[in-house]
Protein backbone atom coordinates (compact mmCIF):
# COMPACT_ATOMS: atom_id res chain seq x y z
CA UNK A 1 0.00 0.00 0.00
CA UNK A 2 1.44 3.33 -0.87
CA UNK A 3 1.04 6.24 1.28
CA UNK A 4 -0.74 8.16 -1.60
CA UNK A 5 -4.30 9.99 -0.58
CA UNK A 6 -7.13 8.42 -2.85
CA UNK A 7 -6.91 10.80 -5.38
CA UNK A 8 -3.38 9.70 -6.52
CA UNK A 9 -3.89 6.26 -6.48
CA UNK A 10 -6.69 6.30 -8.52
CA UNK A 11 -4.52 8.27 -11.10
CA UNK A 12 -1.17 6.81 -10.54
CA UNK A 13 -1.40 3.54 -8.51
CA UNK A 14 -0.04 -0.30 -9.27
CA UNK A 15 2.03 0.87 -12.44
CA UNK A 16 5.22 2.77 -11.98
CA UNK A 17 6.96 2.83 -15.48
CA UNK A 18 10.89 2.94 -15.79
CA UNK A 19 12.69 4.42 -17.57
CA UNK A 20 11.79 4.48 -21.34
CA UNK A 21 8.75 2.47 -20.71
CA UNK A 22 5.30 3.16 -21.81
CA UNK A 23 3.34 5.97 -19.80
CA UNK A 24 -0.19 3.66 -20.11
CA UNK A 25 -0.61 0.54 -18.63
CA UNK A 26 0.43 -2.04 -21.79
CA UNK A 27 -2.57 -4.36 -22.75
CA UNK A 28 -0.35 -7.65 -22.75
CA UNK A 29 -3.07 -9.31 -25.37
CA UNK A 30 -1.12 -12.64 -24.85
CA UNK A 31 -2.39 -15.91 -23.86
CA UNK A 32 0.95 -17.47 -22.70
CA UNK A 33 4.49 -16.64 -21.93
CA UNK A 34 7.58 -17.82 -22.79
CA UNK A 35 10.53 -19.81 -21.14
CA UNK A 36 14.27 -20.97 -21.36
CA UNK A 37 13.94 -24.12 -19.90
CA UNK A 38 11.15 -26.48 -18.71
CA UNK A 39 12.63 -26.29 -15.12
CA UNK A 40 12.13 -22.41 -15.34
CA UNK A 41 8.49 -23.29 -16.12
CA UNK A 42 7.68 -26.00 -13.40
CA UNK A 43 9.21 -23.52 -10.81
CA UNK A 44 5.66 -21.49 -11.59
CA UNK A 45 4.40 -24.45 -11.65
CA UNK A 46 4.79 -24.98 -8.22
CA UNK A 47 4.19 -21.47 -7.11
CA UNK A 48 8.45 -21.64 -6.10
CA UNK A 49 8.65 -18.44 -8.54
CA UNK A 50 6.31 -15.83 -9.22
CA UNK A 51 5.91 -14.89 -13.11
CA UNK A 52 3.37 -15.39 -15.73
CA UNK A 53 2.86 -18.85 -17.35
CA UNK A 54 -0.91 -18.62 -18.93
CA UNK A 55 -3.39 -15.70 -19.03
CA UNK A 56 -6.00 -17.83 -17.11
CA UNK A 57 -3.82 -17.36 -13.74
CA UNK A 58 -2.41 -14.50 -14.53
CA UNK A 59 -1.85 -11.62 -16.97
CA UNK A 60 0.46 -9.14 -16.07
CA UNK A 61 -2.16 -6.06 -17.42
CA UNK A 62 -5.09 -7.83 -14.90
CA UNK A 63 -2.29 -7.18 -12.36
CA UNK A 64 -1.15 -3.89 -12.73
CA UNK A 65 -5.00 -3.27 -12.63
CA UNK A 66 -5.24 -5.12 -9.85
CA UNK A 67 -2.67 -3.76 -7.78
CA UNK A 68 -4.35 -0.17 -8.25
CA UNK A 69 -7.85 -1.45 -6.86
CA UNK A 70 -5.94 -2.97 -3.90
CA UNK A 71 -3.90 0.08 -3.23
CA UNK A 72 -7.46 2.38 -3.63
CA UNK A 73 -8.79 -0.03 -0.91
CA UNK A 74 -5.58 -0.09 1.39
CA UNK A 75 -4.86 -4.21 0.77
CA UNK A 76 -2.53 -6.57 0.29
CA UNK A 77 -3.58 -8.32 -2.34
CA UNK A 78 -6.04 -8.26 -4.70
CA UNK A 79 -7.04 -10.08 -8.43
CA UNK A 80 -9.36 -9.32 -11.05
CA UNK A 81 -12.47 -11.02 -12.12
CA UNK A 82 -14.67 -11.54 -15.45
CA UNK A 83 -17.73 -10.01 -13.57
CA UNK A 84 -18.80 -8.88 -9.93
CA UNK A 85 -20.78 -12.30 -9.94
CA UNK A 86 -17.56 -13.91 -9.88
CA UNK A 87 -15.83 -12.15 -7.53
CA UNK A 88 -18.57 -12.07 -5.07
CA UNK A 89 -18.39 -16.20 -5.95
CA UNK A 90 -15.22 -16.65 -5.72
CA UNK A 91 -14.87 -14.80 -2.21
CA UNK A 92 -17.38 -17.07 -0.61
CA UNK A 93 -16.55 -20.55 -2.08
CA UNK A 94 -12.65 -19.84 -1.72
CA UNK A 95 -13.81 -20.31 2.31
CA UNK A 96 -16.67 -22.11 2.43
CA UNK A 97 -17.56 -26.08 1.27
CA UNK A 98 -20.35 -28.17 1.01
CA UNK A 99 -21.72 -28.08 3.99
CA UNK A 100 -20.52 -25.14 5.24
CA UNK A 101 -22.71 -21.99 5.80
CA UNK A 102 -22.63 -18.09 5.27
CA UNK A 103 -24.65 -15.21 7.04
CA UNK A 104 -25.62 -12.63 4.88
CA UNK A 105 -27.42 -9.17 4.79
CA UNK A 106 -30.74 -9.36 3.58
CA UNK A 107 -30.74 -6.51 1.18
CA UNK A 108 -28.28 -7.49 -1.00
CA UNK A 109 -28.22 -6.92 -5.42
CA UNK A 110 -30.71 -9.26 -6.72
CA UNK A 111 -27.67 -11.46 -8.58
CA UNK A 112 -25.99 -12.10 -5.75
CA UNK A 113 -28.94 -13.07 -3.62
CA UNK A 114 -30.03 -15.23 -6.29
CA UNK A 115 -26.28 -16.86 -6.48
CA UNK A 116 -26.57 -17.47 -2.89
CA UNK A 117 -30.06 -18.43 -1.95
CA UNK A 118 -30.32 -21.03 -5.07
CA UNK A 119 -26.87 -21.51 -7.06
CA UNK A 120 -24.96 -21.97 -4.03
CA UNK A 121 -27.31 -23.62 -1.79
CA UNK A 122 -27.24 -26.46 -4.91
CA UNK A 123 -23.72 -26.53 -4.05
CA UNK A 124 -24.29 -27.67 -0.71
CA UNK A 125 -23.39 -24.22 1.34
CA UNK A 126 -26.22 -22.68 3.27
CA UNK A 127 -26.96 -18.88 4.03
CA UNK A 128 -28.99 -17.05 6.75
CA UNK A 129 -30.09 -13.83 5.59
CA UNK A 130 -30.49 -11.50 8.41
CA UNK A 131 -31.39 -7.89 8.29
CA UNK A 132 -28.98 -5.05 8.13
CA UNK A 133 -30.70 -3.45 10.44
CA UNK A 134 -30.97 -6.49 12.85
CA UNK A 135 -29.93 -6.02 16.81
CA UNK A 136 -26.50 -7.30 17.70
CA UNK A 137 -28.29 -10.20 19.26
CA UNK A 138 -29.99 -11.06 16.29
CA UNK A 139 -27.03 -11.21 14.30
CA UNK A 140 -25.28 -13.63 16.49
CA UNK A 141 -28.07 -16.07 16.70
CA UNK A 142 -27.48 -16.80 12.70
CA UNK A 143 -24.12 -17.95 13.36
CA UNK A 144 -23.78 -21.67 13.58
CA UNK A 145 -21.02 -23.90 14.29
CA UNK A 146 -20.39 -24.22 10.22
CA UNK A 147 -20.58 -20.78 9.48
CA UNK A 148 -17.43 -19.73 7.41
CA UNK A 149 -18.27 -15.51 6.75
CA UNK A 150 -20.66 -13.01 6.70
CA UNK A 151 -21.52 -10.60 3.84
CA UNK A 152 -22.96 -7.38 3.01
CA UNK A 153 -23.12 -4.36 1.05
CA UNK A 154 -21.68 -0.92 2.30
CA UNK A 155 -24.38 0.31 0.23
CA UNK A 156 -27.45 -2.11 -1.01
CA UNK A 157 -28.05 -2.45 -4.61
CA UNK A 158 -30.99 -1.20 -5.21
CA UNK A 159 -32.32 -0.89 -1.89
CA UNK A 160 -29.71 1.91 -0.49
CA UNK A 161 -29.46 0.65 3.24
CA UNK A 162 -26.20 1.37 4.05
CA UNK A 163 -24.44 -1.82 6.27
CA UNK A 164 -23.01 -1.23 9.90
CA UNK A 165 -19.84 -2.19 9.19
CA UNK A 166 -18.15 -1.96 12.52
CA UNK A 167 -21.49 -3.82 14.37
CA UNK A 168 -20.85 -7.22 11.34
CA UNK A 169 -17.31 -7.04 11.69
CA UNK A 170 -17.43 -7.77 15.59
CA UNK A 171 -20.03 -10.36 15.18
CA UNK A 172 -17.82 -11.82 12.57
CA UNK A 173 -14.72 -11.94 14.37
CA UNK A 174 -16.31 -12.87 17.97
CA UNK A 175 -17.38 -16.14 15.57
CA UNK A 176 -13.53 -16.32 13.74
CA UNK A 177 -14.82 -15.34 10.67
CA UNK A 178 -14.19 -12.67 8.07
CA UNK A 179 -16.38 -10.04 6.78
CA UNK A 180 -16.58 -9.76 3.37
CA UNK A 181 -18.09 -6.63 2.24
CA UNK A 182 -19.40 -5.95 -1.51
CA UNK A 183 -18.13 -1.86 -1.66
CA UNK A 184 -19.67 -1.66 -5.58
CA UNK A 185 -21.87 1.30 -4.74
CA UNK A 186 -19.81 3.42 -2.77
CA UNK A 187 -16.19 2.55 -3.66
CA UNK A 188 -12.94 3.22 -2.08
CA UNK A 189 -13.16 6.97 -2.99
CA UNK A 190 -16.25 7.34 -1.04
CA UNK A 191 -15.61 4.38 1.96
CA UNK A 192 -12.83 1.78 2.60
CA UNK A 193 -14.29 -0.98 4.48
CA UNK A 194 -10.80 -2.33 5.71
CA UNK A 195 -10.43 0.59 8.25
CA UNK A 196 -13.78 0.01 9.50
CA UNK A 197 -13.05 -4.01 10.21
CA UNK A 198 -13.86 -5.69 6.81
CA UNK A 199 -11.63 -8.32 6.00
CA UNK A 200 -11.93 -8.43 2.52
CA UNK A 201 -13.65 -6.46 -0.37
CA UNK A 202 -15.12 -7.26 -3.50
CA UNK A 203 -16.33 -4.91 -6.43
CA UNK A 204 -18.55 -5.19 -9.47
CA UNK A 205 -16.23 -2.93 -11.85
CA UNK A 206 -18.56 -2.85 -13.98
CA UNK A 207 -20.09 0.12 -12.12
CA UNK A 208 -18.57 3.08 -11.02
CA UNK A 209 -14.88 1.87 -11.40
CA UNK A 210 -15.27 1.39 -15.28
CA UNK A 211 -18.09 3.93 -15.22
CA UNK A 212 -18.51 4.39 -18.96
CA UNK A 213 -20.67 1.17 -19.34
CA UNK A 214 -17.96 -0.31 -21.34
CA UNK A 215 -16.85 -3.41 -19.56
CA UNK A 216 -17.92 -5.95 -17.55
CA UNK A 217 -15.73 -6.74 -14.53
CA UNK A 218 -14.93 -7.55 -10.86
CA UNK A 219 -12.39 -7.22 -8.55
CA UNK A 220 -11.36 -9.45 -4.92
CA UNK A 221 -9.56 -7.36 -2.60
CA UNK A 222 -7.68 -8.77 0.82
CA UNK A 223 -7.14 -6.56 3.78
CA UNK A 224 -4.68 -9.08 5.15
CA UNK A 225 -6.05 -8.25 8.38
CA UNK A 226 -7.40 -11.91 9.15
CA UNK A 227 -5.63 -14.92 10.68
CA UNK A 228 -6.24 -17.74 9.07
CA UNK A 229 -4.02 -19.99 11.04
CA UNK A 230 -5.53 -18.58 14.52
CA UNK A 231 -8.65 -20.15 13.23
CA UNK A 232 -7.08 -23.09 11.08
CA UNK A 233 -9.72 -25.61 12.24
CA UNK A 234 -12.51 -23.81 10.09
CA UNK A 235 -10.47 -23.24 7.03
CA UNK A 236 -8.85 -26.17 6.37
CA UNK A 237 -8.57 -24.58 2.59
CA UNK A 238 -6.00 -22.26 3.93
CA UNK A 239 -4.12 -23.99 6.57
CA UNK A 240 -3.72 -27.90 5.21
CA UNK A 241 -1.77 -28.34 2.44
CA UNK A 242 -3.37 -28.30 -1.04
CA UNK A 243 -2.92 -31.86 -2.73
CA UNK A 244 -3.33 -30.12 -6.07
CA UNK A 245 -0.35 -27.85 -5.65
CA UNK A 246 2.04 -30.25 -4.25
CA UNK A 247 1.43 -30.00 -0.62
CA UNK A 248 1.26 -26.26 -0.19
CA UNK A 249 -0.09 -24.64 2.92
CA UNK A 250 -1.33 -21.20 1.38
CA UNK A 251 -1.25 -19.52 5.25
CA UNK A 252 2.04 -21.06 5.92
CA UNK A 253 3.34 -20.22 2.39
CA UNK A 254 2.42 -16.94 1.30
CA UNK A 255 1.27 -15.38 5.23
CA UNK A 256 -1.71 -13.58 6.12
CA UNK A 257 -1.76 -10.88 3.46
CA UNK A 258 -1.68 -13.35 0.87
CA UNK A 259 -2.78 -16.74 1.01
CA UNK A 260 -6.17 -15.83 0.20
CA UNK A 261 -5.92 -14.22 -3.11
CA UNK A 262 -2.72 -16.95 -3.78
CA UNK A 263 -5.42 -19.38 -3.43
CA UNK A 264 -8.37 -18.29 -5.15
CA UNK A 265 -6.09 -17.52 -7.96
CA UNK A 266 -4.20 -20.87 -8.19
CA UNK A 267 -7.68 -22.95 -7.17
CA UNK A 268 -10.70 -21.52 -8.23
CA UNK A 269 -9.67 -19.38 -11.40
CA UNK A 270 -6.98 -21.85 -12.48
CA UNK A 271 -10.37 -24.38 -12.21
CA UNK A 272 -13.40 -22.06 -13.21
CA UNK A 273 -11.59 -19.58 -15.58
CA UNK A 274 -13.69 -16.13 -15.06
CA UNK A 275 -10.59 -13.92 -15.60
CA UNK A 276 -11.23 -10.32 -17.05
CA UNK A 277 -9.77 -9.98 -20.45
CA UNK A 278 -6.33 -7.70 -20.97
CA UNK A 279 -8.68 -5.72 -22.89
CA UNK A 280 -11.58 -4.79 -20.32
CA UNK A 281 -8.74 -4.39 -17.91
CA UNK A 282 -6.74 -1.77 -19.54
CA UNK A 283 -10.82 0.64 -20.35
CA UNK A 284 -10.68 0.15 -16.66
CA UNK A 285 -8.03 1.16 -15.53
CA UNK A 286 -9.05 3.94 -17.72
CA UNK A 287 -11.93 4.64 -15.75
CA UNK A 288 -10.39 4.41 -12.27
CA UNK A 289 -8.30 7.16 -13.56
CA UNK A 290 -11.34 9.92 -13.25
CA UNK A 291 -13.13 7.84 -10.46
CA UNK A 292 -12.21 10.51 -7.57
CA UNK A 293 -13.41 13.15 -9.83
CA UNK A 294 -16.64 11.33 -10.98
CA UNK A 295 -17.66 10.23 -7.82
CA UNK A 296 -18.37 13.76 -5.74
CA UNK A 297 -20.13 14.56 -9.29
CA UNK A 298 -22.46 11.93 -9.05
CA UNK A 299 -23.51 12.18 -4.95
CA UNK A 300 -23.45 16.37 -5.69
CA UNK A 301 -26.56 14.91 -8.80
CA UNK A 302 -28.12 12.63 -6.98
CA UNK A 303 -28.62 14.83 -3.77
CA UNK A 304 -29.58 17.89 -5.83
CA UNK A 305 -32.01 15.38 -7.18
CA UNK A 306 -33.34 13.90 -3.97
CA UNK A 307 -33.87 17.05 -2.66
CA UNK A 308 -36.41 18.36 -5.59
CA UNK A 309 -37.87 15.19 -5.51
CA UNK A 310 -38.64 15.02 -1.21
CA UNK A 311 -40.39 18.15 -1.85
CA UNK A 312 -42.86 17.22 -4.90
CA UNK A 313 -46.81 17.25 -4.56
CA UNK A 314 -46.56 14.00 -6.95
CA UNK A 315 -43.59 11.84 -5.27
CA UNK A 316 -44.66 9.53 -2.28
CA UNK A 317 -41.08 8.92 -1.19
CA UNK A 318 -37.41 9.24 -1.65
CA UNK A 319 -34.57 6.80 -0.69
CA UNK A 320 -31.17 8.21 -0.46
CA UNK A 321 -28.68 8.19 1.95
CA UNK A 322 -26.62 11.13 1.84
CA UNK A 323 -30.43 12.94 2.15
CA UNK A 324 -30.63 14.70 5.45
CA UNK A 325 -33.73 12.50 6.94
CA UNK A 326 -33.21 9.62 5.31
CA UNK A 327 -33.08 6.20 7.77
CA UNK A 328 -29.65 6.01 6.84
CA UNK A 329 -28.24 9.07 6.98
CA UNK A 330 -26.15 8.74 10.16
CA UNK A 331 -25.11 5.78 9.18
CA UNK A 332 -23.83 7.10 5.91
CA UNK A 333 -22.38 10.16 7.57
CA UNK A 334 -20.03 7.83 9.66
CA UNK A 335 -18.88 5.40 6.96
CA UNK A 336 -19.18 7.97 4.19
CA UNK A 337 -18.67 11.44 5.37
CA UNK A 338 -17.73 12.52 1.83
CA UNK A 339 -20.72 11.38 -0.33
CA UNK A 340 -22.57 7.92 -0.85
CA UNK A 341 -23.35 7.15 -4.06
CA UNK A 342 -25.28 8.52 -7.43
CA UNK A 343 -28.39 6.23 -6.91
CA UNK A 344 -31.83 7.63 -6.15
CA UNK A 345 -34.76 5.74 -5.32
CA UNK A 346 -38.36 7.00 -4.93
CA UNK A 347 -42.48 6.48 -5.29
CA UNK A 348 -45.67 8.18 -6.19
CA UNK A 349 -48.28 9.03 -5.05
CA UNK A 350 -49.77 7.76 -8.22
CA UNK A 351 -48.93 4.30 -7.56
CA UNK A 352 -47.40 1.70 -10.42
CA UNK A 353 -49.58 4.16 -13.27
CA UNK A 354 -47.81 6.83 -12.81
CA UNK A 355 -44.18 5.09 -12.29
CA UNK A 356 -45.04 4.00 -15.71
CA UNK A 357 -46.42 7.21 -17.17
CA UNK A 358 -43.32 9.38 -15.41
CA UNK A 359 -41.11 6.80 -17.04
CA UNK A 360 -42.17 7.03 -20.81
CA UNK A 361 -41.87 10.67 -20.84
CA UNK A 362 -37.90 11.20 -19.50
CA UNK A 363 -35.83 12.19 -22.55
CA UNK A 364 -32.28 12.38 -20.92
CA UNK A 365 -32.41 9.64 -18.26
CA UNK A 366 -32.76 6.86 -20.43
CA UNK A 367 -34.20 3.18 -19.43
CA UNK A 368 -31.79 0.71 -18.96
CA UNK A 369 -30.72 -2.07 -16.33
CA UNK A 370 -27.21 -0.25 -15.61
CA UNK A 371 -26.35 1.56 -12.80
CA UNK A 372 -23.32 3.88 -11.96
CA UNK A 373 -22.70 5.06 -15.17
CA UNK A 374 -21.54 8.54 -16.11
CA UNK A 375 -24.67 8.72 -18.42
CA UNK A 376 -28.06 9.77 -16.44
CA UNK A 377 -30.15 5.94 -16.36
CA UNK A 378 -33.15 4.20 -14.93
CA UNK A 379 -35.56 1.26 -13.89
CA UNK A 380 -38.89 0.63 -13.54
CA UNK A 381 -38.10 -2.80 -11.10
CA UNK A 382 -42.01 -3.59 -11.19
CA UNK A 383 -42.10 -3.52 -15.32
CA UNK A 384 -38.27 -4.96 -15.62
CA UNK A 385 -36.36 -6.97 -13.32
CA UNK A 386 -38.87 -7.65 -11.19
CA UNK A 387 -41.66 -7.94 -13.63
CA UNK A 388 -42.53 -11.94 -12.61
CA UNK A 389 -43.50 -11.18 -9.16
CA UNK A 390 -46.63 -9.88 -8.30
CA UNK A 391 -47.49 -6.97 -5.35
CA UNK A 392 -47.05 -9.28 -2.73
CA UNK A 393 -43.55 -10.87 -3.93
CA UNK A 394 -42.23 -7.22 -4.76
CA UNK A 395 -42.96 -5.73 -0.94
CA UNK A 396 -41.17 -9.10 0.29
CA UNK A 397 -38.10 -8.49 -1.18
CA UNK A 398 -38.46 -4.42 -0.20
CA UNK A 399 -40.09 -3.02 -3.73
CA UNK A 400 -43.01 -1.21 -4.21
CA UNK A 401 -45.10 -1.28 -7.63
CA UNK A 402 -44.77 2.54 -8.26
CA UNK A 403 -40.30 2.45 -7.00
CA UNK A 404 -38.14 3.92 -9.80
CA UNK A 405 -34.81 3.56 -9.15
CA UNK A 406 -32.64 6.99 -11.08
CA UNK A 407 -29.06 6.43 -11.48
CA UNK A 408 -27.48 10.02 -11.81
CA UNK A 409 -24.97 10.35 -13.95
CA UNK A 410 -22.16 13.27 -14.13
CA UNK A 411 -23.96 15.93 -16.68
CA UNK A 412 -25.64 19.37 -15.16
CA UNK A 413 -28.00 18.42 -12.02
CA UNK A 414 -30.61 21.20 -13.71
CA UNK A 415 -30.73 19.54 -17.05
CA UNK A 416 -31.21 16.07 -14.98
CA UNK A 417 -33.78 18.47 -12.69
CA UNK A 418 -35.93 19.85 -15.68
CA UNK A 419 -35.94 16.04 -17.49
CA UNK A 420 -37.85 14.64 -14.04
CA UNK A 421 -39.72 17.83 -13.65
CA UNK A 422 -41.29 17.42 -16.90
CA UNK A 423 -41.55 13.93 -17.06
CA UNK A 424 -43.43 14.46 -13.66
CA UNK A 425 -46.02 16.89 -15.38
CA UNK A 426 -46.73 14.48 -17.75
CA UNK A 427 -48.25 11.75 -14.68
C1 LIG B 1 -23.97 -5.22 -10.47
C2 LIG B 1 -23.61 -5.71 -9.14
C3 LIG B 1 -23.06 -6.98 -8.96
C4 LIG B 1 -22.86 -7.95 -10.10
O1 LIG B 1 -21.85 -7.45 -10.92
P1 LIG B 1 -21.70 -7.85 -12.48
O2 LIG B 1 -20.44 -7.12 -12.83
O3 LIG B 1 -22.91 -7.37 -13.17
O4 LIG B 1 -21.53 -9.32 -12.53
C5 LIG B 1 -22.70 -7.36 -7.68
N1 LIG B 1 -22.88 -6.53 -6.64
C6 LIG B 1 -23.41 -5.29 -6.77
C7 LIG B 1 -23.59 -4.44 -5.59
C8 LIG B 1 -23.80 -4.83 -8.03
O5 LIG B 1 -24.32 -3.61 -8.16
Amino acid sequence: MSDYKINTKCVQGGYTPGNGEPRQIPIIQSTTFKYATSEDMGRLFDLEASGYFYTRLQNPTNDMVAAKICDMEGGTAAMLTSSGQAANFYAIFNIANCGDHVVASSTIYGGTYNLFHVTMRKMGIDFTFVSPDCTVEELNAAFQPNTKAVFGETIANPALTVLDIEKFAKAAHIHGVPLIIDNTFATPVNCRPFEWGCDIVTHSTTKYMDGHGAGVGGCIVDSGHFDWLAHADKFPGLCTPDDSYHGITYAEKFGQGGAFITKCTAQLMRDFGSIQSPQNAFLLNLGLESLHVRMPRHCENALAVAKFLKNHSKISFVTYPGLEGDKYYDLAQKYMPNGTCGVVSFGFKGGRGAAETFMKHLHLAAIETHVADARTCTLHPASATHRQMNDEELAAAGITPDLVRFSCGIEDAADLIADIEQALAQV
